[in-house]
């Protein structure tokens, strides 16, 4: 991998999002010698993946170089690789360009789609984890409008034009508010000779509440402010399949749709070599002790999504959220300088900052500690938050103008068919 040897110790730490980043900035003036391996040159700004979806924001705006990251940092190296396995034994990862030695490795690999073991569904529906396959989404909706208008067939219309979202956590409301905010303010201008009220936005839960992680103060006003916008709300309905046309359900509810989109649950990302089934927790995530440390190692970590940590208040594992990766990624990277200093380690703690959702247009859920609130303002602090944790002063201004902008003009310019997207080509 052309990457010298120095008498500092190794960390090789597998994938730039949030936790590995996060770490990294940690490391960043220490005597060691740091490698970040990931399989894309960029990081991803997942909260914002629907705006890309549903043509709010350009995908770069989202996305930032991992290189540009790391410039600063002395002992850093990137390498654009996707890893395939760990060699525990012989302290080896192996790559598609090649293998790497470590002193410690750290695995921040995240997360990806869980589809249950439903082969089906995870063939015809789309899934919203990565900016390529937001890009998909992105065409596959603006394809279907274009199709509707020129089939004379009215069921086939009718399905071209009916969405159903699968999963009522905040992807998902998030996702149908915008969808139908498309239908309210832009498909009657860009269509004008189709009947776009025709379009239909569902969206699916499988418990009794939408936002099932927040309070229930939020869960109302979601479904209400999603009521509000057209959107058909089902809850206490669990998807069983998806077969390109009919979506089936554990009742006698069913949907013709030719647009699924799957947001109903994520598992750890798991790498070969560290995912013996003693080392695997619920969710498919590696279990760690409160160090970060994967069971029965001392020398590998796991951090992030991927990481199964057991608390008294989390007995299911912390949330596979952006902030508890972003706290474990620091304190590992404290531990670590620790570790090289022989001295004693920190346990994690983590500090639940709160959750949140926006709706739409002025309409957002808030659960912070102390206070939980909804509407305008909510919806305020959704976006200050939003635009503070963007990675890249850039990317923060061009996010913030383009929500300016779409604000004033009810609009979403980046609805483009760039890289059009057939469901007949996933494979
Ligand atoms: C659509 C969506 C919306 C979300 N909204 C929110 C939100 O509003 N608020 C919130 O707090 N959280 C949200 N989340 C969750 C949040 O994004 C994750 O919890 C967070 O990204 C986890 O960080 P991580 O570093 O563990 O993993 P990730 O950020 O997923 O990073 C993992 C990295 O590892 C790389 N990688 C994986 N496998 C390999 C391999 N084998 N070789 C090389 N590289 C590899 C990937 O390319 C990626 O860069 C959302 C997630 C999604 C998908």
């Amino acid at each position: 991998m052309n990457i010298p040897k120095t008498s500092f110790p190794r960390i090789v730490i597998i994938g730039g999002g949030f936790a590995g980043i996060a770490l990294a900035k940690k490391l960043s003036k220490q005597e060691v010698q740091v490698i970040l391996l990931d399989k894309n040159n960029y990081h991803t700004f997942q909260p914002l993946l629907y705006q890309v979806s549903t043509g709010g924001l350009e995908p770069d705006s989202i996305a930032y170089p991992i290189r540009k990251i790391l410039k600063d940092f002395p002992n850093f190296y990137f390498r654009l690789a996707n890893v395939e396995s760990i060699n525990h034994q012989d302290k080896l990862v192996n790559t598609n360009i090649g293998e790497l030695n470590f002193d410690y490795l750290v695995i921040a690999s995240g997360s990806q789609t869980n589809y249950y073991g439903n082969s089906e569904i995870k063939k015809h529906s789309m899934a919203m984890k990565t900016i390529p396959q937001s890009l998909n989404l992105r065409s596959l909706i603006l394809e279907n409008f274009e199709d509707a208008l020129l089939t004379p067939d009215l069921n086939e219309r009718n399905a071209l034009m009916n969405f159903v979202i699968v999963g009522g956590g905040p992807t998902g409301v998030e996702l149908a508010g915008a969808l139908a905010e498309i239908k309210k303010g832009i498909l009657p201008k860009d269509y004008p000779d189709l009947d776009t009220r025709l379009a239909q936005i569902h969206i699916v839960q499988g418990e009794n509440r939408l936002l099932y992680g927040m309070s229930n103060k939020s869960s109302e006003k979601a479904e209400k402010f999603l009521e509000k916008l057209g959107v058909h709300v089902w809850k206490n309905l669990r998807v069983t399949n998806y077969d390109g046309t009919t979506v089936t359900t554990n009742s006698d509810v069913s949907f013709e749709t030719a647009t699924v989109v799957w947001a109903a649950g994520v598992k750890g990302a798991t790498i070969n070599g560290i995912d013996a089934k003693d080392l695997i927790g619920p969710g498919n995530r590696i279990m760690v002790n409160e160090f970060n440390q994967v069971k029965g190692f001392s020398d590998i970590f796991a951090i992030g999504d991927i990481a199964f940590m057991k608390t008294k208040k989390f007995p299911n594992g912390l949330p596979m959220v952006a902030q508890p990766a972003i706290q474990q990624g620091r304190l590992l990277g404290e531990n670590l300088i620790r570790i090289v200093k022989k001295k004693p380690l920190k346990s994690f703690v983590y500090k639940d900052k709160g959750s949140m959702a926006t709706i739409g247009r002025n309409k957002a859920v808030v659960d912070l500690k102390k206070f939980k609130f909804q509407g305008v303002f909510a919806w305020y602090v959704w976006m200050f938050v939003h635009l503070f944790f963007i990675i890249g002063f850039r990317n923060r201004i061009i996010v913030f103008i383009n929500w300016v902008y779409n604000y004033i003009r009810f609009d979403r310019e980046a609805r483009l068919i760039i890289r059009p997207y057939k469901k007949s080509h996933k494979s």
